[in-house]
């Protein structure tokens, strides 16, 4: 096919880096098999974010508070009438604006999580896909099962969906304080009926039994992992970067990881949303469990966080331990220094150290993080759950000995034969012909005019 022959795509992620990252790295995949394509922020995020792309243009639209991020400053309920009312009428003069400029929108991809975009292609009589970024198959089939029970959910325990293993209240996706959230997830599900597509952020192989049953009820096409070729196969020399990642000075980080021997470092990395983040107590015990596992250790501490740090830790521990506020997951994982990921298991998270091989110590915080957690140590066994005291604390000595246990001895090695397994399952699901590869042939053939 030649490149940019095929018209341009529109790409709606969510406004925020676990929805652009995966968002822009499908677009990316779509410019390599002939497409334009360009992706809409919010003029907040598209002022905050440095990052940018040689294969895709960014664009904005409004959420009708641009100075702000979104549902900073009012409830999710109203954040999402706001961004529903400004965002429709900014899209819909967005496509506007290219046709005028003889340069057609052919297909407008949205995040699940933002349902009304649908409305705005379907006017306009263009093809549509709603893309699940950040969900496991496992995760969308469980949140869909419980929409189909609203407005009156009854949920039992353990509970038990098809293709799924029974799950108990630890492995269900809890919002604690925060309900609205709840219902803008569970909202997700309210226009896979309407779109052309519906995708998920997930490989065939890795979810086959879900998938299966899932079909029954809903036909969900795999287009994941969402991982730049380059650290798959490096098959595309130019894949490399991950979506719109903040460019950084790589020098610190990189050159200590290099300096320290294969498999000898931890990085630990929770979540990238401030409610989400460990209280004082827990980051006190992740210190000390990273500290006294004896591992050289590279720890993502955000700036609101490092007030929660012990006193004098980063001096005590500067031997070992390296703290950053950001790097780039994906080239930290695929350096041979790192020997696991101690995770918040977010899902983008979980299916990048999955697809390349890392093991996981499971430290989930709430949401979808739970059951991912549950999948990963008793299902795709790549690594193992810390386990909670009655405070929903995870002691230093848990962390560390499952550290260890990721790491070393006999069910390290279970755990490396699965992750060895799955890394070659990802890799061969998105290249040419692979599971993912063919469900993206499908949107390339309908748009292209060769699939009716
Ligand atoms: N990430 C990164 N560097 C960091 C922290 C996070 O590149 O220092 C990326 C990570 O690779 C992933 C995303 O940010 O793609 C976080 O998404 P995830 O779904 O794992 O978690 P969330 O923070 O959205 O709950």
């Amino acid at each position: 096919m030649d490149k940019e022959m095929n018209g341009r795509i529109l790409a709606v992620p969510f406004p925020s880096p676990g929805h652009i990252n995966p968002m822009t790295q499908l677009c990316k995949r779509l410019v390599f098999k002939g497409f334009k394509a360009t992706i809409v922020l919010t003029k907040f995020i598209a002022k905050n974010i440095k990052g940018k792309s040689d294969l895709v243009q960014i664009e904005t639209i409004s959420d009708g508070d641009d100075e702000f991020h979104i549902f900073a400053r009012q409830s999710v309920p109203d954040s999402v009438v706001r961004f529903t009312k400004h965002g429709s009428e900014s899209l819909a003069q967005l496509i506007e604006k290219y046709e005028s400029l003889g340069d057609p929108i052919v297909c407008v991809i949205y995040d699940s999580l933002l349902p009304w975009v649908v409305e705005v292609p379907k006017k306009l009589g263009l093809i549509s896909v709603v893309f699940f970024t950040q969900q496991s198959a496992v995760n969308f089939f469980g949140y869909y099962s419980y929409h189909k029970l609203l407005p009156n959910p009854v949920v039992q325990f353990p509970v038990s969906i098809p293709g799924l293993p029974l799950l108990y209240l630890q492995d269900i996706p809890t919002y604690g304080i925060y309900q609205d959230h709840h219902t803008l997830v569970a909202n997700q599900f309210s226009t896979v009926d309407k779109a052309d597509f519906a995708f998920v952020n997930t490989f065939y192989e890795l979810e086959e039994e879900v998938l299966e049953a899932m079909s029954k009820v809903c036909q969900m096409m795999t287009v994941g992992p969402t991982i730049p070729s380059f650290y798959l196969d490096n098959r595309i020399e130019n894949d490399k970067a991950y979506g719109l990642s903040l460019p950084q000075d790589a020098s610190t980080w990189l050159n200590w990881l290099n300096s320290k021997s294969a498999g000898s470092v931890v990085y630990a990395s929770l979540s990238s949303v401030g409610y989400a983040s460990p209280n004082v107590k827990q980051m006190e015990e992740l210190a000390y469990g990273l500290k006294g596992s004896n591992y050289n250790f590279l720890w993502v501490v955000k700036s609101f966080e490092m007030e929660k740090l012990p006193e004098n830790f980063i001096e005590e521990t500067s031997d070992k331990g390296l703290i950053v506020q950001w790097c780039p997951q994906l080239e930290v994982l695929s350096n041979k220094a790192v020997g696991c990921i101690l995770s918040h298991c977010g899902w983008n998270s979980t299916i990048e150290a999955i697809s390349l091989g890392v093991p996981i110590v499971a430290m989930p915080m709430w949401a979808d993080q739970l059951t991912n957690a549950k999948f990963i140590q008793d299902v795709w066994k790549v690594g193992v759950r810390v386990k909670c005291d009655e405070n929903g604390i995870a002691g230093r000595e848990e962390i560390e000995a499952c550290i260890r246990e990721v790491t070393n001895g006999e069910r390290a090695t279970e755990i490396n034969k699965s992750c060895a397994k799955w890394k070659t399952l990802a890799k061969e699901a998105v290249s040419e012909g692979g599971t993912s590869d063919r469900n993206i042939n499908e949107l390339v053939s309908k748009l292209t005019g060769s699939l009716d």
